[in-house]
């Protein structure tokens, strides 16, 4: 297996840019924190799982085997008030809760496929591990960081922060910090030793809808142990990315860490990568909060939020033009301006896929091959898409020269040529994600070029007879739909708006 590049990505952990190392040469295990199956996906989720999968669609196309492991969070993730999610859920929608999480897994992964997110290597669910998460506790018991109390199990806080010195090594919280800010009026949760313990196991009660035995009572796990179980089932004690939301660095993944080391003493993964939020009029995009659009009505345009619909390869490609670390901030304007650079890009790889050469190279070919390397190097600088992207955009212009003529494409060499639609295909198509329905893929392409060329010399034939009322009839109508045509030396070349 060769890998292409070095490879730098930003470690939450250690707040700095660093050169990416795996466990095991050629092998990436990574872990990323997967939806609450209570209720339909937001735009923000959206983001955050479309940012991974354009990192984990890189990582692939470096040479790296990748096991990608993305759970489904189906019980224990707790709202203000002490009660699951999922048991809400069920009791407002009077199904069962494993039919709530079926339900909102399928919808999930429904939007998955519409955004062309690649399907993890492995999905686990939090339902299907208890067992393993009952061991968990009991191995952090046994190493003196949970305690028992009133059936509940908690993880001692001050005692592991006292005793390793990592608490709060990813969110940077101090233990003091967190002892006078963290809640102890929860339900079930006057029991604990300290305000900032956490719960690892729940005593349920007796309405509680989802609920196991257990050494310690009737219960549920807390929600941040699925992860610590899930990711180290599958990926080992120890592995190289775990990912997720950066409003999940605290509580959850420093839970995570603090639960990993007090059950098998090691600190479970290399890099934390942590997305940024999709904001809407400047807040966090957040369920609980009511502040989300859903991607349907983006898709449809039945929000006040915006004008019209978008097609989610235009809304995939809005994220993409905003570095995955950023925040990304949703406006009608900004999805236009996206709309027109999908679709130029789109078009400009159409004109690039025809484009053929019999020439021997100049230094057209320098220029061409430097950006081509500048766009690896880019995706290779923490996965800068956006950056990558407007390399892309730097080639466009050249694409449309050689169409039209301004430029000779004989002067540039095969293998170049070759390397620039090499280029186009893999980012745009593999990297990106992206898919080309500016004429509902590759066949409709072929077709919507061949009556492109159809009209074009109907309107050569009419320009030679002298026709001007016809050849400007074909021309408005092309102009009211958007495509423009340009004569050139060559002949006439068009081009979509
Ligand atoms: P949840 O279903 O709430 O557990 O969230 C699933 C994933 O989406 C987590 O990684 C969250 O961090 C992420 N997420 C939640 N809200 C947003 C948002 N507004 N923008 C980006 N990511 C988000
Ligand atoms: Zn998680």
């Amino acid at each position: 297996m060769s890998i292409k590049k070095e490879l730098l990505v930003y470690n939450s952990l250690t707040r700095k840019k660093e050169v990416f190392t795996p466990i095991n040469e050629g092998f990436i295990g990574m872990y990323v924190c997967g939806p609450t199956v209570y209720s339909d996906v937001h735009l923000g989720n959206v983001r955050t799982f479309v940012g991974f999968d354009i990192i984990y669609r890189f990582l692939c196309y470096l040479g790296y085997k990748v096991r990608y492991v993305r759970n489904i969070t189906d019980v224990g993730h707790l709202l203000d008030d002490g009660e699951d999610r999922m048991s809400k859920g069920a009791k407002a929608e009077n199904l069962e809760p494993m039919e709530v999480a079926q339900k909102y897994t399928n919808g999930f992964h429904e939007m998955m496929r519409i955004f062309n997110s690649k399907k993890p290597s492995i999905e686990p669910r939090a339902t299907g591990h208890i067992l393993e998460q009952i061991e968990m506790v009991q191995a952090i018991i046994d190493n003196g960081y949970g305690y028992e109390a009133n059936g509940s199990v908690y993880f001692d806080t001050l005692k592991f922060a006292n005793e390793r010195k990592t608490y709060g090594k990813l969110s940077g919280r101090v233990i003091d910090e967190l002892m006078a800010e963290s809640r102890s009026d929860l339900k079930n949760q006057s029991d604990k030793k300290h305000p900032s313990d956490f719960a690892i196991w729940m005593k349920a009660s007796d309405d509680h809808l989802m609920k196991w035995n257990s050494p310690w009572s009737v219960g549920f796990p807390g929600w941040h142990l699925e992860c610590s179980v899930m990711s180290t089932k599958y990926l080992g004690n120890h592995f190289d990315i775990h990912g997720g939301g950066n409003d999940l660095k605290f509580p959850h993944h420093e839970n995570e860490i603090a639960q990993n080391e007090g059950a098998c003493n090691c600190s479970p993964s290399n890099y934390w990568l942590h997305t940024n939020m999709l904001l809407m009029n400047g807040k966090k995009m957040s369920k609980s909060d009511g502040n989300t659009i859903t991607p349907e009505d983006l898709m449809s345009g039945n929000s006040p939020h915006v004008s019209q619909g978008y097609d989610p390869m235009v809304i995939r490609f809005f994220m993409l033009q905003t570095h995955y670390a950023s925040t990304l901030d949703i406006s009608d304007d900004a999805l236009k301006a996206a709309e027109k650079g999908y679709k130029r890009l789109m078009q400009a790889n159409q004109v690039l896929s025809k484009l053929d050469t019999s020439g021997a190279g100049n230094a057209e070919d320098e220029e061409i091959l430097t950006l081509i390397d500048e766009t690896l190097v880019d995706m290779c600088d923490d996965f800068n898409a956006p950056k990558a992207l407007s390399r892309l955009f730097e080639l466009v212009p050249k694409i449309n020269s050689y169409k039209e003529g301004h430029l000779d494409v004989n002067q540039l060499s095969k293998e170049t040529l070759a390397k620039l639609k090499a280029l186009f295909n893999e980012f745009i198509f593999d990297v990106f994600g992206l898919k080309d329905i500016s004429s509902g893929g590759s066949e409709s392409a072929n077709v919507v070029n061949g009556l492109m060329e159809l009209i074009t010399d109907l309107r050569q034939d009419a320009r030679a007879n002298k026709d001007w009322g016809t050849s400007d009839k074909i021309r408005d109508k092309l102009t009211s739909l958007e495509i423009q045509l340009k004569d050139g030396k060559d002949g006439t070349s068009w081009i979509i708006n």
